[in-house]
Order: C-alpha cells, then sequence, then structure tokens
C-alpha cells in the first residue's frame, strides 16, 4: 500500500493518520477535507467558544511530523474503485478512510438559523450572543441545552422549544431527560415542550400550532445527518451512514470508515451503531488503521460520551436500546447528584447516565463491559460504590 488517502479533516481524520503511523505505515498519506482551518476539536464550540473563553481549538497533532500531505479547502465529490473524485481533480489511492462526520439538519423558512458544527459558526453564533438578545433555541438536545447555557450567561433571553415531552428526550428517553427539566428555570430559560416548529421567520419562529416565538437570533439545534451524499452512486454501502462491519471496513476492498459517519457492527450489542460523539471519533481510528493494514483488530467498545450543562457535567456510557427497565440512582431533588441506569431483563447494567457523579460513570462503563449482574437495591443507593453492587 503506497497511498492512503484520508477523507475528512476533523478529529477521526486526523486520529487515523496518527494511528496508521502507530500502525507502522510509512508510505503517502494525504488528509483532505473541506473546511478552510487546520483540524479541530468540536466540543469546545458549544462551551469554551461560544462562553468567549477561547477562540482556537485546533487538536494538538504534529501532522509535519507525520509527515502527511494535508489538503484543505476541498471535498470530496465521488468514489470509485482506487480512484477519488474531489473538487480539485482525481486522486488515487490504496486505501482510503472515510472520515466525513455529519451536518447539521436545518429548519425550513426564510429567517437566518444558526448551526453550531464549524468554528466559523460558534465564533459567528457568539457575536449575536449580547446581553438582551432575544435568542429562540430550537431542540433541547445536547447541543441546545449548551447554547441554552451559554446564551443564558451571556445575558440574553432564552427560550428553548423543543418537539418532544421533555429534553434529551430522543437521546436518553423521557424518564432521564425529565430530571433535566429544572435546570432551564434554574438558569432563567423559558422551556417549551412539545412544541414543533414550523417555519423560521426573519422575526423568530411559528409554530405547527400556529403560534409565534420572537426571536433576534434563532438557532437550530435538531441534530445531525452523515455526510455520506459524495458517496452515492459508489459501491460503498449507505444506510445510516456509512455500513462497516466489526473491523470498521466498508463494502469496498481497502476502504474504512470513522467516526460520526461510520456505523458499525456492535459484536457486545449484537446492533449497528452510530455514535455521533468525541470519544468514538477519537479510539475508532486504531482498528480502522489496523484493518486497512491487514491486522484482525475489532471495535467493540461501550460508548462514552459527556455534555456540560446548566452548571452540570452529564455522562453517558452504553447502549440503553439494549435495555429493559431504569432505575434511578440518588435524588435530583437532592443534593443534584443522580444517575439513571439502564438494566437488562436478568440486572445487568446496559447503559448510565450520570449527573455529577463522574466515578460512576467510570466505574459504569467498566461494569457494562463486563456484564456482571447487579443487585439493584444496592444500585439504587448512590452511597454503595457502583462497582461494588
Ligand atoms: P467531524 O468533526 O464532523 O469532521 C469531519 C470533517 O470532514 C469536517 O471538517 C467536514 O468539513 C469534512 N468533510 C465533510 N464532507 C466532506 C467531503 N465530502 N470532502 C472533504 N471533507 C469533508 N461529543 C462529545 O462526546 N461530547 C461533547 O461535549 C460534544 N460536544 C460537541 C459540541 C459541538 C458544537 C459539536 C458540533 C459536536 C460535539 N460533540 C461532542 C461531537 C464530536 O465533536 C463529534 O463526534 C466529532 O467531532 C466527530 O468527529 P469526526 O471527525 O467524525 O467528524
Amino acid at each position: 500500500m503506497d497511498h492512503v488517502v484520508v477523507v475528512g479533516a476533523g478529529l477521526a481524520g486526523v486520529r487515523s493518520v496518527e494511528a496508521l503511523r502507530a500502525h507502522g505505515y510509512q508510505g503517502r498519506i494525504t488528509l483532505m477535507g473541506e473546511e478552510r482551518h487546520r483540524p479541530y476539536d468540536r466540543p469546545p464550540l458549544s462551551k469554551a467558544v461560544l462562553l468567549g473563553e477561547t477562540d482556537s481549538t485546533v487538536v494538538d497533532s504534529d501532522l509535519d511530523a507525520l509527515d502527511v500531505r494535508l489538503r484543505l479547502r476541498t471535498a470530496a465529490k465521488g468514489l470509485r474503485r482506487g480512484v477519488l473524485e474531489t473538487t480539485e481533480g482525481e486522486l488515487e489511492y490504496d486505501g482510503l478512510v472515510i472520515a466525513t462526520g455529519a451536518v447539521p439538519i436545518r429548519l425550513r423558512g426564510e429567517g437566518r438559523q444558526h448551526v453550531l458544527r464549524t468554528i466559523d459558526d460558534a465564533l459567528e453564533l457568539r457575536e449575536r450572543l449580547v446581553p438582551g438578545a432575544r435568542v429562540a433555541v430550537v431542540g433541547a438536545g445536547w447541543i441546545g441545552a449548551e447554547v441554552a447555557t451559554a446564551a443564558a450567561r451571556a445575558g440574553c433571553s432564552v427560550a428553548v422549544v423543543e418537539a418532544g415531552e421533555t429534553p434529551l428526550a430522543a437521546a436518553v428517553g423521557a424518564f432521564a431527560g425529565g430530571h433535566t427539566i429544572p435546570w432551564y428555570a434554574g438558569a432563567g430559560v423559558e422551556l417549551r415542550l412539545g412544541a414543533k416548529v414550523a417555519t423560521v421567520d426573519p422575526d423568530g419562529l411559528t409554530l405547527m400550532s400556529g403560534a409565534r416565538v420572537t426571536a433576534d437570533v434563532v438557532v437550530s439545534g435538531v441534530g445531525v445527518r452523515p455526510a455520506v451524499d459524495w458517496l452515492k452512486g459508489s459501491a460503498v454501502e449507505i444506510g445510516d451512514g456509512v455500513i462497516v462491519d466489526e473491523h470498521l471496513r466498508t463494502s469496498l476492498p481497502n476502504v474504512v470508515a470513522v467516526g460520526d459517519c461510520a456505523a458499525w457492527w456492535s459484536r457486545r450489542f449484537g446492533a449497528r451503531l452510530r455514535v455521533e460523539h468525541w470519544d468514538t471519533a477519537l479510539q475508532a481510528p486504531d482498528t480502522a488503521a489496523a484493518a486497512l493494514l491487514g491486522e484482525p483488530a475489532v471495535y467493540d467498545p461501550v460508548p462514552y460520551f459527556w455534555s456540560e450543562q446548566f452548571g452540570h457535567m452529564v455522562q453517558f456510557a452504553g447502549h440503553r436500546e439494549a435495555a429493559e427497565r431504569t432505575l434511578l440512582r440518588g435524588d435530583p431533588r437532592g443534593d443534584g447528584r443522580w444517575a439513571v441506569c439502564w438494566l437488562t431483563a436478568d440486572d445487568r447494567l446496559a447503559a448510565i447516565l450520570t449527573v455529577d457523579r463522574p466515578r460512576d460513570v467510570v466505574q459504569g462503563r467498566r461494569v457494562v463491559q463486563g456484564g456482571q449482574r447487579l443487585d439493584p437495591v444496592r444500585l439504587a443507593d448512590p452511597a454503595v460504590p457502583l462497582r461494588d453492587c
């Protein structure tokens, strides 16, 4: 293998380059991305960058030392066996890593809507988060909650409009999400649940009910879709993202996929997973690089992610769809440190969401991995260390 092309210069792309070199690959590497920026981290965009604490989140990686050719402002347009079509012409490859991430879904309407995916999005939005600005955030998911946190801290008047019955309902279900409802009022943020947006207008939002939400700034945080349109018509199988096996190999030989755009087969959970979170972009490239180089690695993690919202550290590990029931650990109305555990029918931990209980998530992730049975009575007692349940 003489030339590996990595498409998508985000975290998963950079980590793929690092992993290829770590696995001893000495051939040429081209890292190609359509943005104009050197690879940067996204989690701080909705936190430190929006809060004005930093302007740059460039990934700490020495691309020169890795001997990689970085081609920015170049987008992949199509793929044939051995040939990548780009906006700058064709590029031949022996091995290809697809790491094109995801793109925000936009709402209908003529009004201006901000999304938050790139550093440019974050800097543009930050300019508009000024004291007194009326900000309407659509979606009380991870991004919506973090944007609302930053906007409220900036002194804006914030309304969050959410179609579901609780915040985070799509991500972690209404039981867990429901316990975050009081955080909104606590931060002075208006939360409208069960409210579906029809259109974004020049002066705010029109809801399906006909009601209006007046706003100076509209932010859509209604999710993303994998950035895989450029692969349509190629031999790479696409479903909800690029379909890859447990080695992260696509249906086309010598082509692997990683990060937000990849839906891999999880042996552990017997399901196809696509996880749009930082830890996956960080870890999966090691397996993908190994697979490309013909080593027998398998990617089978217990997925993990975190979110910082309304002064709380929210962390999640596992795959809740594998569970039968939920159990509350701690009292959300008490000291504010609590967790929701998802248990299988035979009392094994499938997933855990923790709020300001970092030790629980670390131990919980290991317990999900180990697969041991737990005593639900002990698990419900926050004084009992999770690993001893
Ligand atoms: P990306 O980071 O999206 O990188 C893909 C790159 O590919 C992009 O630069 C894109 O421009 C480029 N590209 C796309 N199409 C093409 C093409 N056709 N040709 C060339 N280049 C292309 N996760 C957490 O776990 N915790 C958090 O707190 C958290 N906060 C987040 C906050 C924000 C605002 C955002 C946006 C994400 C956050 N995430 C968080 C998610 C995490 O950042 C992503 O999972 C991670 O960035 C995925 O990395 P990636 O490399 O797969 O994709």
